[in-house]
């Protein structure tokens, strides 16, 4: 059977190039399946960045990951400059470092301008040795060990705390840390840099959301505390409240739901000032959804940023605030599209009647999000970019998981062993998530632009699979 279009066109992996030049601002390279700098070239390959994909796999090995220069540069700039065009007050982007944190990653966010969330003492320490401001680093997560919050406090990065727990051990750690500048370091003490996490109530999912009163989820201060949580900070000399942040969801479709989290975020804004607060920053988190199967249809980065700015606009003149810095925190919409993940394919099995499974040299271990969300992916044959889709294969990891499955019901040109296959917008949640099941080593990931392509991971060794190992003396052979 050969998969056609409705107008009896063969299909082939050309369907999913981008249709225009990067240069056009109106692509969105999150409603993108391939990065912008995605071509074939005269041998039928992929070329991405002007790399050849199956050079790149003989050079680097497999499974390879690999990050679009192109593409996560143009996202970046697309977040930044729609908030300078639609927003009247000042903003800043920063770039959800969970979804891929690594030094290269981190590094070209922050030469685009963009500030990095981390999550914990390990992201931070990335984002640090990537160069980036600590002015420009903002810290969250629901449990913060004491090290994480001492370690946060002298980097100078913004705390954004989430809970009664935190806030009260920030404040002895802040009020030690004032206790010691009294002595020989007079006067170095300077109030924390805070924000406070809240639970708007407003919940989404992909093609519906709902409002609740009371929001079941581990992050974030119950908004019915406002009144105490408010008063108690701005009692606190030794921290500098300076905004309120929320997040709602992640791979949401819709814009709504943001919208009302803005217009949230202003009535917040004006509660604190009635305690004497002056919180200057709102930051409405990430989520903006991406196109990761045809049927996915994301607003684009302009359309989600448009009505976010308007809501906070209205709704401050309405209440006759100022203007708040506006801050979002998107992840996977800066990443993922910039990347895929070239595998090489081996064995295969025919289930009669039922299904063929292809098996690649990755899996799991390299892509969890099939296995623990049952997420879907595409994918093409790399190296026969114009052969029409003639069967329906699953892929398969090789793990010794049953449920190691990349993708059902793939459509590909018949394939061989050796065949390099590569799965689109795999840049966020992959190799961040990765682990070393089955003591597979880690795959190598290079960043490609302009015809070159560098090293921004190593793959793993066998000898870095036992680094950490230890054999007590009483157990050797
Ligand atoms: C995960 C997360 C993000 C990023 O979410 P995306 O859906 O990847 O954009 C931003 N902020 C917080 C607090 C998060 O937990």
């Amino acid at each position: 059977m050969v998969s056609t279009h409705p107008g009896g066109v063969q299909l082939s992996a050309q369907q999913y190039l981008p249709q225009a030049s990067s240069k056009n601002i109106n692509i969105s390279p999150n409603q993108e399946l391939l990065p912008l700098s995605a071509k074939v070239n005269s041998h039928d390959h992929l070329e991405i960045g002007g790399c050849d994909v199956i050079t790149l796999v003989r050079q680097f090995g497999s499974p390879l990951y690999i990050l679009d220069e192109e593409t996560l540069r143009t996202t970046c700039r697309q977040y930044r400059e729609s908030f300078q065009h639609y927003y009247k007050g000042q903003s800043q982007v920063l770039y959800a470092s969970k979804a891929w944190s690594c030094l290269a990653v981190c590094a070209i966010a922050a030469s685009e301008g963009l500030g990095i969330d981390v999550v914990s003492g390990g992201e931070l320490y990335t984002a640090l040795n990537a160069g980036v401001s600590p002015e420009k680093i903002y810290f969250h997560g629901n449990n913060k060990s004491r090290e994480e919050l001492v370690f946060a406090t002298e980097s100078g990065c913004t705390i954004v705390v989430d809970n009664w727990y935190e806030l009260h051990t920030l404040v002895e750690i802040a009020e030690n840390l004032e206790r010691l500048g009294d002595g020989e370091m007079k006067g170095s003490f300077h109030p924390i840099r805070i924000m406070l996490r809240l639970t708007p109530g407003i919940e989404c999912h992909t093609h519906e959301y709902i409002r609740t009163g009371h929001l079941d989820s581990k992050f974030g201060f119950d908004p019915n505390d406002l009144d105490e949580l408010f008063s108690f900070v701005s009692k606190q000399s030794v921290l500098n409240c300076v905004g309120l942040h929320a997040h709602i969801g992640s791979q949401v479709f819709e814009r709504q739901p943001h919208q009302d989290l803005a217009a949230v975020m202003v009535q917040w804004m004006g509660k604190a000032a009635d305690y004497g607060l002056t919180v200057t920053e709102l930051n409405v988190g990430g989520g903006l959804g991406i196109k990761y199967i045809e049927s996915d249809d994301p607003p684009s980065i302009e359309e989600w940023v448009k009505p976010i700015c308007e809501v906070i606009q209205t709704a401050c003149a309405a209440e006759n605030l100022p203007l708040p810095k506006l801050l979002c925190e998107p992840g996977r919409s800066l990443i993922a599209t910039a990347c895929v993940t070239a595998y090489t394919v081996g064995s295969s099995k025919v289930v009669p009647d039922i299904r063929t499974y292809l098996a690649v040299d990755g899996g799991m271990s390299d892509n969890p999000r099939p296995i623990t969300y049952q997420s879907v992916y595409r994918t093409i044959v790399a190296n026969r970019m114009s052969a029409p889709l003639t069967e329906t294969v699953t892929i398969a990891g090789k793990h010794c998981e049953s449920g190691d499955i990349l993708i059902e019901n793939a459509q590909l040109p018949k394939t061989q062993p050796g065949d390099v296959l590569v799965v689109m917008a795999t840049g966020a949640y992959n190799y961040s998530m990765a682990s070393n099941y089955n003591r597979l080593p880690r795959p190598a990931a290079v960043v490609v632009a302009n015809g070159e392509a560098n090293l921004i991971l190593q793959r793993e060794t066998y000898q870095d699979l036992i680094r950490q190992d230890c054999l007590p003396e009483r157990l050797k052979n």
